[in-house]
Order: structure tokens, then sequence, then C-alpha cells
């Protein structure tokens, strides 16, 4: 007796675990050595898309940003960012070394969920419509020199390939984005088009991925900030590399000697432990086979994925009884914020849980059935958060492999932005507890992972500071 142990007690909870639970769990484990994988697959990535155009599935983008803030960024300068589902633009105005951040405004919009589905045109109407409005009210607290255009720091948080520091052409659009006509254009010159259908007379100084603002904005504060990671909607890394370092560069005669390059690393795929469910997930997507990584880690995707899982329990297991409401089967309508609404309820009945349960996907729940919810988020999340860890520590594995010390040895501030990590605690301690496990105590006394909040609308801000076309 004892040998087949089919309904495992689960010691914490309490509750059987189904096959399907017990599945799962397997299926989604992170033990070290699948987070050293990762780590290690992620390194070497990295070089092959640094090795040539195309080498793998990270794009690893050159930014155009070969200097970050250093302070002495002065005068008014507005930012735009366009990313998941809010908009915003911000207007700035920097005062140099002693005064830094003078002052700032800043206006938040939701896109439309229609425009996601649009035209370029609409999306850009509507941003430029927003951008003119909010110039409109601009007060007598911000100064602008006569003669000049205001300057943009565009944030536009997906894959494009840079041209310029100021021109890009967006690769395809990801976090759920379709709209038509974008894709092979110079999303600059979209702006441009739409700005003069407002008459509005501004120019783009700076087109900076959401990573690289983060990390300018960060780097303005604090000088050991080397790595930006961004977990929202989507998910991204950014990092400062050695222009010796980049076989790609076409142009060997460097006037820099660094540069940030934008990885991309949603596209990673390399050694994930993926489900079913994953991968069904996947195929009814809008980009299948694309986004793997963003798809197993990031805030888009996490409740989608649970979802499924309860569904198949629903079925198999009557987790909820024998009725399956019709708004149960619908895509999406279990979101990564109710998981973690669920997961901060810690009373007895798991009332909270029964609730959301309830105006989500319309099932009533007992005891039993509300801490197998509980069990599900928490295995998604877990290998969400751990494999999220990983990949920093592949960065970070791939800077000291070509550099020795240079970020072990010393402090290293990786900046941190994005609703995911921000408003997730049990996800956020994940990923701290992968770090440290792969990096040891001692090592990861050294790393540390910093929330630098709406960091990319200032750094962005900052960047068209020290990219004007007026000098400084
Ligand atoms: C995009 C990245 C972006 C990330 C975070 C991903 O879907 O491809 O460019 O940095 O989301 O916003
Ligand atoms: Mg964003």
């Amino acid at each position: 007796t004892g040998r087949l142990r089919p309904r495992m007690a689960l010691r914490s909870s309490g509750i059987s675990v189904t096959p399907i639970l017990a599945d799962l769990q397997k299926n989604c484990a992170t033990p070290l050595p699948v987070l050293r994988h990762v780590a290690d697959a992620m390194a070497a990535d990295m070089r092959a898309g640094l090795a040539v155009e195309g080498g793998s599935d990270l794009k690893m983008i050159l930014s155009y940003v070969n200097s970050l803030p250093t302070g002495n960024e002065k005068g008014l300068f507005y930012a735009l960012d366009l990313g998941g589902t809010n908009f915003r633009v911000l207007r700035v105005q920097l005062g140099g070394k002693e005064e830094r951040v003078i002052d700032t405004e800043f206006e938040q919009v939701s896109i439309p969920e229609e425009l996601m589905f649009g035209t370029s045109e609409e999306l850009f109407d509507f941003i430029a419509s927003r951008l003119a409005r909010f110039v409109e009210k601009e007060g007598g607290r911000f100064c602008l020199p006569h003669g000049r255009k205001r300057e943009i720091g565009f944030t536009f948080s997906f894959p494009v390939k840079q041209t310029s520091i100021d021109s890009g052409i967006l690769i395809k659009w990801t976090k759920g984005f379709a709209v038509s006509g974008t894709a092979g254009k110079d999303v600059v010159a979209c702006l441009n088009e739409a700005m003069e259908r407002q008459e509005l007379n501004m120019r783009v100084s700076a087109l900076v991925n959401d990573t690289v603002g983060t990390l300018a904005g960060a780097r303005y504060w604090d000088d050991d900030a080397m790595v930006a990671v961004i977990l929202g909607t989507g998910t991204n890394a950014c990092y400062v590399e050695r222009m010796d370092a980049i076989p790609k560069l076409p142009d060997q005669t460097l006037n820099s000697r660094r540069t940030i390059i934008n990885t991309e690393w949603g596209a990673f795929s390399n050694g994930l432990p993926l489900t079913e469910f994953d991968r069904d997930m996947d195929a009814a997507s809008i980009n299948p086979g694309e986004q793997i990584f963003e798809k197993t880690i990031s805030g888009m995707y996490l409740g989608e994925i649970v979802r499924r899982i309860l569904y198949k329990m629903a079925k198999a297991d009557d987790l909820f009884g024998d009725a399956i409401p019709e708004k149960f089967s619908k895509p999406f309508i279990l979101r990564t914020p109710d998981l973690c609404a669920m997961q901060q309820d810690s009373s007895d009945d798991l009332e909270a849980v029964g609730l959301i349960l309830n105006n989500t996907i319309g099932v009533a729940s007992n005891l039993n059935a509300r801490k197998v919810v509980l069990e599900v988020c928490d295995t998604i999340v877990k290998r969400g958060g751990r494999l999220a860890g990983a990949g920093i520590v592949g960065i970070l594995q791939k800077m000291e492999e070509d550099s020795k010390g240079v970020v072990f040895g010393k402090r290293t501030v990786v900046a941190m932005d994005g609703g995911l990590y921000e408003h997730y605690p049990q996800y956020r301690s994940y990923l701290q507890d992968a770090v440290t496990e792969l990096l040891g105590s001692e090592i990861s006394k050294n790393v540390i992972i910093e929330h630098s909040k709406d960091g990319s609308g200032i750094g962005a801000a900052l960047l068209a500071a020290s990219n004007s076309k007026y000098g400084h």
C-alpha cells in the first residue's frame, strides 16, 4: 500500500489531486535544472542573434541609443507611449544636473478596443488627436524657447527594426494588436502624417522601445542600471552591450563603445516547460507560433491559460458541478488581475475566490473547487515568475561572460516595469526566488531588481533631449 497514490493529498490545502492537476504540476515544474537550461539557452540565443541578422528567435535589435542620460538634459520635452492597453502623453521640464525634473504632467487614455483591429490611419489619427489636445492645454509653467518645435520621445512598444534613432519599421504587432497596414512601415512616418492631418507641428527626436525608455529613465537616477525588463501585458528586456560584441553590426567604424540592445525576448522559445493548454492557446491566437516566452510569462496570457485548464477540469472532473456556462468558454474572459485578486484571498471559506469565479466565468464553487482553482493559479503564476527570473539571469550571464566581474562583481541594477510585476506580489517573489536560486546568495546580493515606475515616459523624454535637433 502507498505505492500507487493517484489521489495524493496536497499538504498545504488538503484537496485531492486529480490526474489533470497532477499532470499540470508535473509539466509546469521549474526546478533548478530547468531554470538553468532556460538561462543558458537565453544567453546562447542572444549571442546567435548578435552574430547575424535572423540568427535566432531573439532579434537583438540595435536601438541607436548609444548614450544614456547623464542628468545634464535641459528643456521642455514630450513623450508619447503606445504599448498595451493604455496610451499616455507626457510633458516634462528638465532642469539639468542640479534641478533634474522641474515639472511633469501626463494624461492616460485607454485604447478603444476597436482601434486595435482597425487601420493604421485610424490608430495614428487617434494618437495625434490626443496629443494635440494635450499640447493645447499647456499651462504657463512649461516653457519652450521661442522658435523651437516641440520635440517628442516616442515609446512604441512593439518589435521595430530601428533604422536610426528617429525612425524604424514595425516588424509585426504583438499583444493582441491586429491593426492593418502598419507592419513594414516606418512608425514615425505614420505618426508624422497623422500629426500633419491634425496640423500639429511637433517632431519625433527619438523612437524607443519601452524597455529602452525604462533603462534610460532608471539610468537618469542610478548609474548602475544596466538592464531593463518589462513584465506587463507583454514582456521584453534590453541591456547595455559592447559594440565590439555585436558581429552583425554593418559598420565597424564605431564612434561609441556601448549601445543598448532590445532583445525582443518575448519571441524566445527554447526549452520552456509547456503544456497542451499553452499549445492550444497559441494555436488559437492571432500570432500562432510567435511570442512563445511572452505567452508563457506575461500578463495578457496567464489568465487565459488558467481559464483553459479550469474549463477542462470542469468538463472532465465536474469541478463546478455539471453546469458549464456559456461565457466560461470565451477566450480571455478570465484575466490576470482576476487571478491576482483570487490569490490574495486567505480566508477560510475563500469567499472572494468564489465571488470572482462567479463574476468572471459564471460558475458556482464549493470550497474544494476554490482550493483547486488557487492551486492552478499558483502553478501557472509560479512557472511564469520563475521563467522570467531565469531569463534575467540569462542576460546577466551573457554580460558577465563577456567582461568578467563587470556584472556580478559589483552592484548591478535591473530596472523593472509593467503591471504584472507591479501588482502581483506572488509573481514578483517567484521571480526573485529563481534569480537567487540561480545566482546563489552571494552574487544575487549584487543584483538589485528595482521597480522603475513609469520610467519609460521620462526615459523617452530624456532621450528626446539628448537627441534634440537643436543640440544642447
Ligand atoms: C513587444 C516588445 C515590448 C513588450 C513589452 C512585446 O509584445 O514585442 O517590443 O517591449 O511587449 O511592452
Ligand atoms: Mg507600457
